[in-house]
């Protein structure tokens, strides 16, 4: 923490305000400057209650230099974290691309798409068995059936598994079948759910909540931090805006800032972020741009039947095309897709 003194500020109310520091048990480091004093203060364990220094007269601005997350923060941890899933590795040069429907619908649905993704050079599959839907009486997806499909599709192509856990009594379940444990946007401040994930020691997918800024979505990744689990990927899926042409606004300059003030990876989810079709494929091109680490994408054969969000699902064969130019895009950005 630093105070910044008026320039009017005299001796007085400078010992007056060390004397404060002190008596919270923090160490005042005063220095004069050409024009004002300023007090540094150390001793700090995390956040102060600096509204005792900022009503102390010749107070001019009482500045936090500790940032409210510290695991997560590029600072602590210059070097960009690989998060090593199996066989792959997100944030490295490689652009992954994570793919497939909304829910599990179905054994056929997902093996139907699961071949293609694969085929088009997709290394994760991803796919909610449990769903979390804004209304109650919409597809909730198939539980532990859904797992169960999931598991299946792992094994007959090889694709690691995303998928949702919703809740804290069914992590461990949802743990046992996924390669990545997905936070979704509406539990990104579920703070026993992420200290939950934080313990199974399994890769951590982070959504960025719809109304959250970058900072909440940092300190959301400290909890997972917090408890040891060193393997946090964040994915930005958008925000909610005043926009009509989209279901969201995906706000990709999420991606360099990240990348600035953090080392963890982040991907970026255009099916979400816009909630249209014709959306998917320009903003993937600009995800890939602007820095991302990869993309989470919806794709479903058979869209008009999907029973969620099928108004945002691709088809395999504008997936193809997707695959197709992100291999074009990638050599010239510095990444690789295998
Ligand atoms: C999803 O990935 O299917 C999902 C529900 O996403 P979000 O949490 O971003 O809405
Ligand atoms: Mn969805």
């Amino acid at each position: 923490m630093l105070i910044v003194m008026e320039r009017t500020a005299n001796p007085e109310q400078v010992s007056r305000v060390c004397d404060e520091i002190k008596k919270m048990g923090m160490t005042p480091h005063p220095m004069a400057g050409e024009d004002r004093t300023a007090i540094g203060v150390t001793g700090n364990n995390g956040r102060t209650d600096s509204d005792r220094l900022k009503v102390l007269a010749g107070v001019r601005e009482v500045i936090h230099v500790t940032k409210p997350y510290k695991l997560a923060d590029r600072e602590y941890h210059p070097e960009d974290t690989l998060v090593r899933v199996g066989d792959i590795t997100i944030g490295g040069p490689e652009f992954m691309v994570m793919a497939g429907p909304c829910s599990v619908e179905s054994r056929d649905q997902c093996f139907a798409i699961a071949e293609r993704v694969a085929k088009a050079g997709a290394r994760v599959f991803r796919g909610g068995a449990f769903k979390p839907r804004t209304s109650p009486y919409s597809f909730q997806g198939l539980g532990h059936e859904g797992l169960s499909i999931l598991a299946q599709v792992k094994e007959q192509f090889n694709l690691l598994i995303v998928t949702e856990a919703v809740d804290t009594d069914t992590v461990d379940q949802v743990a046992d079948c996924a390669d990545i444990l997905q936070v979704g946007a509406r539990n990104m401040q579920n703070y026993s759910l992420l200290k939950k994930v934080g313990r199974t020691r399994k890769p951590v997918l982070l959504k960025r909540g719809m109304s959250a800024t970058l900072q909440e979505l940092l300190m959301a990744a400290e909890y997972v931090l917090a408890e040891g689990n060193e393997r946090v990927i964040l994915c930005e899926r958008g925000v909610r805006t005043f926009a009509e042409h989209t279901r969201n606004t995906l706000d990709l300059s999420a991606v360099p800032y990240v990348k600035r003030h953090s080392h963890l990876p982040i991907i970026a989810d255009p099916s979400h972020g816009t909630g249209r079709r014709d959306q998917v494929l320009p903003l993937s091109r600009a995800a890939i741009a602007v820095g991302a680490d990869g993309l989470l994408v919806e794709v479903h054969h058979e869209p008009g039947r999907a029973l969620s969000d099928g108004f945002q699902a691709i088809t395999p064969d504008v997936f193809d095309q997707l695959m197709d130019e992100m291999r074009r895009l990638a050599p010239v950005l510095n990444r690789t897709i295998v």
